[in-house]
């Protein structure tokens, strides 16, 4: 069967009983499609608490905090279900569910149980809408994403294996057009249980679609669209209806958290559209991010907090071949991604957000230079039109931060973003600044 659409709904769009009914009558007008759920919301981070408190043999807190998820899902299930039977049958699974959770809590704490810990919500929201479905006589068919989503052993989505697996799950006879798969969680390439980051279940969608070519993907979220700037820290933001993939991508992963960092790449790769949609106000449009998207001065602003600058001066550097390559190298030996990079004839300042490794790295570039490291920065990025030639547009963008001097600048690279890097205590007003002077003016 060709499916439409993938539609992925997160969190607090089946976060209550009522929000569950209002999703499955959602989904059932729209079929043939794929529906991506995530954990109901609060779930993985209480999932996360009892494996924290496993790891740290907090076994009586791991037991409490179960119980209090338990008492949680026996509400959802009392509210969602009206026949006996059906009810029974969820009742039932989530009593199976949570032995097994509480099965962890005995014995050794093992790293590969948290996964398999923090996996179970989404297999609860899953299940709890299946069970619904079928109390409404929709056809509907649930396939785990445990039998077709994987990662390699770079942690990257194993498309051939995903493709193979997922087309033959579908071609089973009885499937129904209305097909529910867990986003989030995944096998590596070991086959243990594992998952694609917190906020996942947007890449999972992605994911999903480019491989089955559907027409869109649709992320449906407590929000309409995109919206100019992060809501969270600014009143008033406006939606930014049309963006590109490279615009969404670079708002995805300078920390507009309604879009998982990496849930672009696969959409781009297959050139399927995405589509951000409010659950709770399905009639507006939303926001439609495309291959290209009409250009604007300023479309959006984003921001990413824990980020950390390391400048690395050398009066080596002058004139010198082969300096940069030699410190990338320490980066990469550590598998450290950097997220911006500027030079000067006798620095270099980049920065980093993953400091897991950050003693070994600035062992290693001391041999280049002397080293300076800044902690608990945040770097924004404004999404807009800097194509060169284009006078006053970055002026704007310098003169709108006012009195907040920018620790770095990145311009010049991406024709469609230029990112700043900042304090974290002024990151709030920084953001209120930029939306000021681009998005009302
Ligand atoms: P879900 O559980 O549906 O995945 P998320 O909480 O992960 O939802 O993402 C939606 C949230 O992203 C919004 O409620 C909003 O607070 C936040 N957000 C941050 N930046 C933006 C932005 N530019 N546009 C819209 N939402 C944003
Ligand atoms: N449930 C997972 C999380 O909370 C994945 C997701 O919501 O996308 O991170
Ligand atoms: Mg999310």
């Amino acid at each position: 069967m060709k499916y439409k659409n993938v539609l992925k709904f997160g969190g607090t769009s089946v976060g209550t009983a009522r929000r569950v009914q209002t999703v499955a009558g959602l989904i059932s007008r729209e079929s043939p499609v794929v529906v991506v759920l995530s954990a109901m919301t609060g779930t993985t981070n209480a999932l996360v608490e009892i494996a924290n408190h496993l790891y740290r043999g907090e076994r009586q807190d791991a037991l409490a905090a179960i119980q209090r998820l338990e008492a949680a899902y026996a509400i959802v299930t009392g509210e969602l279900y009206f026949e006996n039977e059906i009810a029974q049958q969820a009742e039932e699974f989530l009593l199976a569910t949570f032995a097994g959770l509480r099965s962890f809590v005995p014995g050794d704490f093992h790293p590969l149980q948290e996964k398999a810990i923090v996996a179970t919500g989404e297999i609860i929201s899953t299940h709890l809408m299946f069970y619904y479905l079928q109390e409404q006589e929709i056809p509907v068919t649930l396939l785990p994403a445990l039998d077709f989503m994987r990662v390699d052993k770079d942690g990257e989505p194993d498309y051939f294996y995903i493709k193979q697996n997922l087309d033959r799950l579908l071609d089973e006879p009885d499937v129904a057009p209305l097909v529910i798969t867990q986003g989030f969680i995944c096998r590596d390439a070991a086959g243990e249980i594992n998952n694609l980051k917190r906020g996942g279940s947007d890449y999972s969608a992605a994911i999903i679609g480019s491989v089955l070519g559907v027409d869109e993907i649709q992320i449906w979220t407590d929000v309409d669209g995109v919206r100019d700037n992060d809501p969270r820290y600014v009143p008033n933001t406006r939606p930014a209806r049309l963006l590109s993939f490279d615009e969404a991508a670079e708002l995805a992963y300078f920390g507009a958290k309604i879009l998982h960092p990496s849930s672009i790449l696969p959409a781009k790769r297959a050139n399927i559209p995405v589509r951000l949609k409010n659950t709770l106000n399905p009639a507006d449009e939303g926001t439609l991010v495309t291959a290209e998207s009409p250009a604007s001065d300023f479309k959006a602003v984003a921001a990413k907090d824990g980020i950390t600058v390391i400048k690395i001066k050398s009066s080596n550097m002058l004139l010198a071949y082969g300096f940069v390559r030699k410190v990338f190298e320490v980066f990469e030996t550590w598998k450290t991604p950097i997220d911006t990079i500027v030079t000067s004839e006798v620095a270099i300042s980049l920065t980093i957000d993953d400091t897991s490794h950050l003693e070994q790295i600035t062992a290693e570039l001391e041999r280049y230079g002397t080293i300076e490291i800044e902690h608990d920065l945040s770097i924004i990025c404004v999404v807009g039109d800097f194509r060169p030639g284009r006078p006053g547009v970055v002026a704007r963008v310098l003169q709108a931060l006012g009195d907040i001097p920018p620790r770095v600048i990145s311009y010049g690279a991406s024709e469609h973003s230029v990112s700043l890097l900042v304090k974290r205590v002024e990151k709030r007003h920084a953001l209120v600044a930029l939306g000021e002077e681009l998005f009302t003016k």
